[in-house]
């Protein structure tokens, strides 16, 4: 499934409300430094024709959008980066997020800014910084050990490396939301678990050193593009929920 258009919705978002969509990535390709076996938006894949939304086109509509909506007497409780692919690889990234904040206090001033990321371009300062700007600063983090993230979240740069990732998450001092996705299942003949006490209590301590204001904790909710997954019961996302907890950290769990 990809999203045809830079804005899209608004749709009722199991976790931030009536959430309008913000795509920057092209409409016809899946473009993500990651390459997630449950991604909804499937596998990577390319388009001679793919272009990336100009600061520019991605003002003038998100204007036209809110402009609409408050005509229209509608509600909006999040305007949220995700899309097709990770919002943080746009070049223009930082000045996207300076407009956005711009446009939402004209039209919406109470309404969240939220950024859903794979935390892969930490590395550079510009992402972190408006990152920092926004209300909802949601990074995934699914597992720690090496080969599960290879497995699950399949990095597209071979050197990725996640004790990075985690210390990247750790400098925004709490201001942030760690968003983990729990799955089970099989891919190219290798089992996949990411519940198992090994990798629970190795998250639990990345959790505990990075600090998040809040975790999320979900499983799969839309069909992924690979039939031999499996979704994780609720009482398991609830007992890691408790753990997190236990570390004095809000948690929730996402059904
Ligand atoms: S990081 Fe997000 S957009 Fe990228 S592959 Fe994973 S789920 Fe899909």
């Amino acid at each position: 499934m990809l999203f045809e258009s830079v804005i899209f919705g608004p749709i009722k978002s199991r976790r931030l409300g009536i959430s309008l969509g913000v795509n920057l990535l092209p409409a016809t390709a899946k473009v993500c430094s990651f390459n997630c076996i449950y991604c909804e938006c499937g596998f990577n894949f390319t388009d001679p024709k793919a272009h990336l939304p100009s600061l520019k086109e991605l003002e003038t509509q998100l204007e036209q959008t809110l402009e609409r909506m408050v005509a229209d007497n509608k509600k909006l409780d999040s305007i949220t980066f995700a899309g097709n692919g990770e919002p943080t690889m746009h070049p223009q990234f930082a000045a996207i997020i300076d407009a956005t904040i711009r446009l939402r206090n004209r039209y919406y001033p109470q309404t969240k800014i939220s950024v859903l990321s794979n935390a892969t371009m930490l590395h550079r300062p510009a992402v972190v910084a408006a990152l920092n700007k926004v209300d909802n600063n949601i990074l995934k983090l699914d597992s720690v050990i090496d080969a599960t993230v290879k497995l699950i979240n399949q990095p597209v740069n071979p050197k990725f490396d996640i004790t990075k990732i985690i210390e990247q998450q750790r400098q925004f001092n709490g201001n942030l939301i760690v968003q983990s996705l729990f799955l089970k299942g099989t891919y190219r003949g290798q089992t996949i678990d990411n519940t198992t006490e090994k990798e629970v209590s190795a998250w639990l301590n990345a959790i505990d050193y990075i600090r998040p204001k809040l975790v999320e904790i979900y499983s799969l909710d839309r069909i992924p593009p690979i039939s031999t997954l499996q979704k994780v019961d609720s009482a398991v996302l609830q007992q890691i929920a408790d753990r997190v907890e236990k570390l004095g950290i809000s948690t929730s769990v996402i059904q």
